[in-house]
C-alpha cells in the first residue's frame, strides 16, 4: 500500500534531516527531490543543455558528493525555474511517491504540484538568519571557504527565485502543517514532524 509524505520548505530549514528521520521512523523510502535539480544544475555547469540533462538523468547521477556544493545549489535553482525541466522530472517523482510501502519526498512543490493528494503534508521553515547560520556551518565543515554574509545573501536570493517563479513556486499547500524550526532543536523538530505524520495515518 502507498502512503505519501510531502515535506516542503526553503533551503536549510531542516527538511532534509526531518525527512530522513521520518522515513526511518515509519520505514518509508525517501527521495530528496532537490538532488534532481542539483544533478541537472551540475551538468549545466559542465556545459550541458538543461532539458537534455533532465531527460537523461540516471539514478547514479544523484549520488555525486559534488551536488552539495554552494555553486551547484545556485545552478539548481536557476534550472528549476524552467517549466520544461520541471515537467521532465515529474513522472519519476510521482512514481516514487506511490511506491509500495510508503514514501517521503522533500522539496519545494511536493504538496502543491507533484503530490497534491499526499496523505501527509508538512511545510518546514525557519528565519533566513537561522537558515544561513546552519548552511554556513555545514559549508565550512565541508571545507568550502565562504562568509556568513555571502551565505545569507544567497539564501535570500534563492528563496526569492524559488517563491517568485511562475512554474511551481515554493509555497505551503493549504492543508500542510507548518513547522517553524527557528527555535527548535533537531530532536524537537523531528518529534513534531513524526507526530504530524502519525496523526495523518490514523
Ligand atoms: O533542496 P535543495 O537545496 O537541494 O534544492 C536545490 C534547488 O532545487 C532549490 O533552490 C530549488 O530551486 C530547486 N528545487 C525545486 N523543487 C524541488 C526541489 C528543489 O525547485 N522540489
Amino acid at each position: 500500500m502507498s502512503f505519501t509524505v510531502a515535506i516542503d520548505g526553503p533551503a536549510a530549514a531542516g527538511k532534509g534531516t526531518i525527512s530522513t528521520a521520518v522515513a526511518q521512523y515509519f520505514g518509508f523510502a525517501h527521495l530528496d527531490t532537490g538532488l534532481l535539480y542539483r544533478a541537472v544544475g551540475a551538468k549545466v555547469l559542465k556545459g550541458a543543455d538543461a532539458l537534455e540533462a533532465a531527460n537523461a538523468l540516471q539514478p547514479e547521477d544523484l549520488t555525486d558528493p559534488n551536488l552539495r556544493t554552494h555553486a551547484v545549489a545556485q545552478a539548481a535553482s536557476q534550472v528549476a525555474v524552467k517549466a520544461d525541466v520541471r515537467d521532465a522530472l515529474i513522472a519519476f517523482q510521482r512514481s516514487f511517491a506511490r511506491r509500495d510501502g510508503g514514501a517521503v519526498l522533500d522539496g519545494r512543490d511536493i504538496g502543491t504540484v507533484i503530490c497534491p493528494d499526499a496523505e501527509a503534508k508538512l511545510f518546514v521553515t525557519a528565519s533566513p538568519a537561522r537558515r544561513a547560520e546552519r548552511r554556513h556551518a555545514e559549508l565550512l565543515s565541508r571545507g568550502e571557504e565562504i562568509s556568513y554574509d555571502q551565505v545569507l545573501a544567497d539564501v535570500v536570493a534563492r528563496d526569492r527565485r524559488d517563491s517568485e517563479r511562475a512554474t511551481a513556486p515554493m509555497i505551503a499547500a493549504q492543508d500542510a502543517q507548518l513547522i517553524d524550526t527557528s527555535d527548535m532543536s533537531i530532536d524537537q523538530a523531528v518529534a513534531a514532524a513524526i507526530r504530524a505524520v502519525a496523526d495523518a495515518r490514523r
